[in-house]
């Protein structure tokens, strides 16, 4: 997972806060090692466990948290609920240390595209079109020409259709977004290497190859294995299934059947 410090001449501002506070404590701790400055605010790029679950930690230091307006209804869904089955039933997640987690949602909520100058640094906050969750944001550092995309652009793996995405909308929703970032600009994803515009490009590609897949199984009625079978990417099955059933589920609700 990566975090990110973005240095000004007065401070730092952090993007994305951990996966429980130990991690956020770490992050502070080695932020202030490193640059010997406060640590003026945090940007979370969007509400999954590993990107948030130390904005208490911030929070509590006086430190704001800047993100998304739909976090908050993001971890009423998904977070809060698997939070609190796996304090019932650790095992549930036996990887993951959630024990002293308090969910935070940002105390800046982002409605529309905004500017500020934080540490003395330029910041702009791009919320994107519903995608890898309804709650990412782009964070653009525009005298580095550097964008934090969250994991909107995956590098480590292909992109996780984890809780809350929208497989149908994410390569309309990123190419979107490209269109705003140059060649040579920098992109830092979620998780693993930066990369640059050509990489994101290829994978809105590969998104929506998986959204045309998806629609097509859908409007043959075929289920969800045979929908598997059409999408040739080299995913693994676990996750593209995922894609599917989300799919799925979203032209249900746009197609709902008239009975009676
Ligand atoms: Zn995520």
């Amino acid at each position: 997972m990566n975090v990110i410090a973005i240095v000004g001449p007065t401070g730092v501002t952090v993007v994305d806060t951990g996966g429980s506070p130990a991690e956020a404590h770490e992050i502070v701790t080695e932020l202030k090692k490193r640059f010997g400055m406060p640590i003026i605010g945090a940007i979370n790029t969007h509400a999954h466990y590993d990107h948030c679950f130390g904005n208490a930690v911030f929070e509590a230091n006086g430190v704001p948290v800047m993100g998304h307006h739909r976090i908050p209804a993001h971890f009423g869904a998904f977070e809060g609920p698997r939070l609190d089955a796996w304090r019932a039933d650790p095992t549930l997640e036996p990887d993951k240390d959630w024990a002293g987690v308090v969910l935070a949602q940002p105390s800046v909520l982002i409605h529309q595209p905004m500017e500020f100058t934080a540490g003395g640094r330029v910041i702009t906050c791009l919320p994107i079109a519903q995608g890898h969750t309804d709650t990412d944001l782009a964070i653009h550092v525009p005298d580095a020409r550097v964008w934090m995309l969250g994991d909107v652009i995956e590098e480590a793996g292909p992109p996780m259709f984890g809780s809350g995405s929208w497989p149908l909308d994410w390569a309309t929703s990123l190419e979107e977004l490209l269109l705003k970032v140059c060649p040579t600009d920098v992109i830092v994803p979620g998780h693993g290497q930066v990369v640059d515009r050509e990489f994101a490009i290829r994978q809105a590609r590969a998104l929506a190859a998986v959204a045309q897949a998806i629609r097509g199984a859908w409007t043959a009625g075929v289920g969800i294995e045979d929908a598997l079978d059409a999408v040739q990417l080299p995913w693994p099955k676990w996750m593209l299934r995922s894609a599917i059933e989300q799919g799925f589920s979203q032209l249900a609700a746009e197609h709902p059947t008239v009975e009676g």
